[in-house]
């Protein structure tokens, strides 16, 4: 009866923790795999973080990290999932600039709360979106690019990954600056909606420079502006929204993980040390500098300095949102 066996193996674990006094079991969480859940479709800048982080981290942790996508209002519906999942380290979530700052300010039906409802872990990447357009559309610079979309709007339409998703508040802040209100298109993140920009389904979006880049090396899609205020080497022939006279444009995405509410400090610990081994592996390191992300200094990389950006940016998007309404 493997099954019993293995629940007196627990038991006598645990009981031997309590003789100690070791928070042994604590420390390691609930046995078997962890679940990743990334909040957006599979193939999009969320899930390959996700991706790095969990190959990254499984060993440090002694655990198989399995990735559960799951993607819909704007990335609200995989957090809530997290939210909501048991305390014991056998659930995070790849939350990022939507899910934890910009989607509960738009959408006050989310059912969580950002800063209260979550045990941050650390950043695994931070990126900056990319504007891209349709490849066939004629339009040498972003002005050109605003004066095309003011002039068609009733013909055209933008991609993006639902209410309140970076792709979806980036691109609303250029629609803002061209006082156009271009169609829009939700997928279940931005893979989906790449795939339909390539297919010239849709006509313009915004995405982090992670999954975009290859799309617009290969010229698939046309790369209007990096919303930043420096060129990346990745793309280094896109000129920046801020050279182009439009630094309300920059937006820079933080990725990081989090583990639900009242998950044990330990187990927070323990994740967060597994997180910065990853990131100091040289190949890692590599992998992020192709894809045009970076990670944050080791010494700025902790839970708590991650819990102060969350509230921080919910602060900063609040006053931003307001703006721009
Ligand atoms: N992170 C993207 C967004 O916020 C979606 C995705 O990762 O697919 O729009």
């Amino acid at each position: 009866m493997p099954a019993r066996l293995n629940l007196t193996r627990r038991a006598a674990i645990a009981a031997l923790c309590t003789a100690i006094g070791a928070p042994a079991v604590q420390a390691q969480g609930a046995p078997g795999p962890i679940t990743l859940i990334v909040p957006f479709a599979a193939g999009g800048p969320t899930d390959i973080v996700a991706r790095l982080a969990a190959e990254g981290m499984s060993g440090p942790l002694g655990r198989t990290i399995v990735i559960e996508n799951v993607g819909g209002a704007g990335g609200a519906t995989g957090a809530l999932r997290a939210a909501r999942a048991r305390p014991d380290g056998s659930v995070m979530v790849l939350g990022q600039m939507a899910t934890h700052a910009l989607t509960p300010l738009v959408n006050s039906t989310v059912g969580y709360d950002p800063v209260h409802d979550f045990e941050p872990i650390g950043i695994v990447a931070n990126a900056p979106m990319v504007l891209a357009a349709r490849k066939d559309v004629d339009a040498p610079s972003l002005a050109a690019f605003r004066d095309f979309v003011a002039a068609n709007a009733g013909r055209l339409s933008f991609g993006h990954a639902g209410l309140g998703a970076t792709s979806q508040v980036a691109c609303e802040l250029f629609n803002v600056m061209a006082d156009a209100m271009p169609a829009s298109v939700a997928y279940r993140g931005t893979a989906p909606a790449l795939n339909d920009l390539v297919a010239g389904q849709i006509d313009f979006m915004c995405d982090q420079i992670t999954s975009i880049a290859p799309q617009i090396r290969a010229g698939a899609v046309k790369g209007v502006t990096l919303m930043a205020g420096k060129r990346s080497p990745v793309l280094p022939d896109v000129p920046t929204s801020t050279e182009q006279g439009f630094p309300e444009l920059e937006v820079e995405v933080w990725n990081g993980l989090l583990f639900p509410r009242g998950t044990a400090p330990a187990l927070v610990e323990a994740a967060n040390r597994a997180l910065l081994a990853t990131l100091r592996r040289p190949d890692v390191a590599q992998r992020l500098a192709e894809l045009g992300a970076s990670a944050p200094l080791e010494a700025e990389n902790t839970p708590a300095a991650f819990r102060d950006l969350i509230a921080r940016e919910n602060r900063r998007w609040e006053t931003v949102l307001r703006r721009a309404r």
